[in-house]
């Protein structure tokens, strides 16, 4: 044994400026400084969100809408409304939801008090939307009222002057006005990027068996309410016009039972003032097809599909080719949630409200008055709601 002291191996890798691992000591260390990544991204928070009650937890509220607000910036879910309240309970602890902001019918007139709401959407089958709109409304919430707004033209001018009345924002659950495909659809068209459009065509066909409020004429259902009315609205946001008449046709299959209330296949003809002439149809009894052509003098614009939640594929065909248009998809009910909750949070308007939704159920009014008489019906201008 040696007398003298041996060095330990630390205090010689020290003395030649060297750790344990062999790095020297001005080297960057290896293991993050502060037990996390020294660049780490956190997520923006935003400072307010508007607080959303959903009324209605049926297909599309449970598929749709409640996951999409996982997506927005915007929105929250804080409160929900049933007439089955086990699901509803079973609902509110999926997404956080306090069981003291669960409502009924009965008690949905409650939301007046619940601090908590900011926004209703009313998600409910389309001869409910008038009348939860307008309770809403007086109770002084913000209402996103789902497609088709209301089943008569004087619901819906109800609904506008209720809205007006209480200084409430009312907006038509149009998802498709706040998506990229279809706003860059309405911006070529306004470009002229196939020069002047001459004609539009579209098709939202689908198999809706039984049993289903779309079958069912005293819940407002109907193929031209369901899905027709997507064609009504983008023959209108495409060519920024107004139809100013229209005839149809529909197929009433008196065999099958399902559709002894509302025809199972409808085509319609809408005329725009500047002569684009548009040809659309819908049904329950086809397979998927969801649609839309618009042809100009230098080509066509193809958006196929251009009515389903995602997925939507946008063609320009000119005489020299034809060109995919590429675009990043959005969620389209957080998108369009976020839209009312920005106008709520920062008192701005919607882009789609009630006049909106009033514009497209007087069509489909006159469509249904054309398929019934055989005859053409006129369109006069809209009164003012
Ligand atoms: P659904 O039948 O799945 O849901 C309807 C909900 O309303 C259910 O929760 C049901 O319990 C409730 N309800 C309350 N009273 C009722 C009654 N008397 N009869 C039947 N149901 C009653 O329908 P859905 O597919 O979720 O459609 C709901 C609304 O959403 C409709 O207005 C429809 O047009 C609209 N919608 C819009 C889109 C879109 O892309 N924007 C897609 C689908 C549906």
């Amino acid at each position: 044994m040696p007398n003298h002291p041996v060095p330990s191996r630390r205090l010689f890798l020290a003395a030649a400026g060297l750790t344990a691992a062999g790095a020297r000591a001005a080297d960057p260390p290896l293991a993050p400084p502060d037990r996390q990544p020294p660049d780490l991204v956190l997520p923006e928070v935003p400072h307010r969100q508007a607080r959303w009650a959903v009324v209605g937890l049926g297909k599309l509220a449970l598929e749709e809408i409640l996951p999409a607000f996982a997506r927005g910036r915007l929105s929250r879910p804080t409160a929900l409304v049933s007439g089955h309240p086990d699901k509803a309970r079973r609902v509110a602890a999926a997404y956080g939801i306090d069981p003291r902001h669960l409502y009924s019918y009965d008690t949905y007139d409650r939301l007046r008090e619940d601090v908590e709401v900011d926004v209703v959407y009313v998600v409910l089958p389309n001869s409910m939307h008038a009348e939860y709109t307008v309770r809403a409304l007086r109770a002084g919430k913000h209402v996103l009222c789902e497609k088709p707004m209301a089943t008569t033209a004087a619901e819906c001018r109800d609904m506008i002057g209720a809205a007006r009345d209480t200084g409430r924002e009312l907006m038509v659950a149009y998802r498709l006005r706040y998506e990229p495909f279809n706003q860059a659809v309405i911006r070529m068209c306004r470009e002229k990027a196939v020069g002047g459009l001459r004609t539009f065509s579209a098709s939202n066909c689908q198999v809706t068996p039984a049993p289903n409020i779309r079958l069912s004429r005293a819940l407002g259902g109907g193929p031209v309410q369901d899905v027709g009315i997507y064609c009504i609205n983008a023959a209108r946001y495409v060519t920024g016009e107004e139809p100013t008449e229209v005839t149809a046709m529909e197929h009433r299959p008196r065999d099958v039972p399902r559709f002894r209330e509302v025809p199972a296949s409808v085509t319609f003809q809408l005329r725009f003032p500047s002569g684009v002439l548009a040809h659309c149809e819908c049904g329950f009894d086809a397979a998927e097809s969801r649609r839309f052509r618009v042809t100009g003098t230098d080509g066509f614009i193809d958006l196929d599909p251009a009515f389903s939640y995602r997925g939507l594929r946008l063609t320009v065909g000119r005489p020299s080719g034809r060109e995919q248009v590429q675009l990043a998809e959005v969620n389209h009910f957080a998108a369009e949630m976020d839209h009312l909750s920005d106008c709520v949070l920062n008192g701005k308007h919607p882009r789609t409200p009630g006049a909106e939704g009033l514009a497209d159920v007087r069509v489909i009014a006159a469509v249904e008055a054309a398929a019934r008489t055989g005859r053409s019906v006129p369109l006069p201008p809209a009164d003012p709601a």
